[in-house]
């Protein structure tokens, strides 16, 4: 069965006039926000939404204020037709894609800045992209205005940062946690894989198996296990460790000892040129 394209529009007033009629007759609204390259794990996010929610709004911007100096914003996959015909059968209302020079003028003066939650991890070697994901987000969040905004555990640090950010800055847009989209062969799906050589994809299921590892045998003790996840990652060919944590789910504090909660543990490494991130719940 074809499936006509959702509705792509580039400005927050279309955003609006749309959404209006929405929320007027009683609807949820629900957002899924993306940079793009769509992948079945943008996709689960978009059916979790369609699961709760009446309405349901996808935005796809390639955010250049969450990319540091020598990043790869401009080789960013940017595949658009692709995307809206992946959405197609998903039931989108609305795709908002706009254009970088209109919703990141240079005359742009404000930043949304979370204190704490963004000064390790991601943020040690990467110390302007929360602020630039909090900025985006909270537009994002202003134009749209949705009842829940659907985000993948596997940018945990982001996940935790924007629960944070929406709670203290009482937005009216909820933040819901959706589970890690995976390949066959435990590979997290991120639109990044395609800068990855068949070598390069062998060489990075470290991650996801390192964390599978430490997952299944895990019994509290996390002295051990990231001095276990450590090893197995700084020996695993073809990948240079950036870091691997076991930190506190909520406040993102790494931890010691035993722990008879939850903890999560958190990996980033380059495989060739490429970052990839990847995380797991540990619990006793
Ligand atoms: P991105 O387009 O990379 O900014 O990602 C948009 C959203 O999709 C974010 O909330 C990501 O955490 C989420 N996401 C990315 N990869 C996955 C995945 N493999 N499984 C579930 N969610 C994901």
């Amino acid at each position: 069965m074809s499936h006509d394209r959702p509705h792509l529009v580039r400005t927050p007033e279309e955003v609006r006039t749309v959404l209006d009629a929405h929320r007027r007759a009683g609807r949820t609204i629900g957002f899924v926000p993306t940079m793009g390259a769509l992948h079945e794990g943008h996709l689960s996010l978009v059916r979790a939404a369609a699961a709760a929610d009446d309405v349901v709004v996808v935005s796809i911007f390639v955010n250049p204020l969450q990319f540091g100096e020598g990043e790869d914003l401009d080789a960013y996959p940017r595949t658009l037709d692709a995307d809206l015909d992946l959405l197609a059968p998903e039931g989108v209302a609305l795709v908002f894609s706009p254009a970088p020079s209109t919703f990141t003028p240079e005359t742009r003066r404000t930043t949304v800045h979370v204190e704490g939650l963004t000064g390790g991890l991601e943020a040690a070697t990467r110390p302007t992209h929360f602020d630039g994901v909090t900025t985006i987000v909270t537009k994002l969040f202003n134009v749209v205005g949705a009842d829940h905004a659907y985000f993948g555990e596997k940018d945990f640090q982001q996940q935790a940062i924007l629960r944070r950010m929406a709670l203290d800055l009482d937005m009216r847009t909820e933040v819901v946690t959706c589970p890690i989209v995976r390949e066959a062969d435990g590979l997290a799906l991120s639109s990044r894989n395609v800068y990855l050589s068949g070598e390069q994809r062998r060489d990075a299921l470290a991650l996801s198996q390192a964390l599978r590892e430490l997952a299944d045998g895990w019994e509290g003790n996390v002295d051990s296990g990231r001095s276990t996840l450590l090893g197995r990652l700084t020996a695993a060919q073809g990948i240079q460790l950036d870091y691997a944590e076991i930190i506190d789910p909520e406040t993102l504090e790494p931890l010691e000892g035993v722990r008879s909660g939850d903890c999560q543990a958190v990996v980033a490494a380059w495989v060739g040129t490429t970052r990839l991130i990847d995380t797991m719940r540990l619990r006793v």
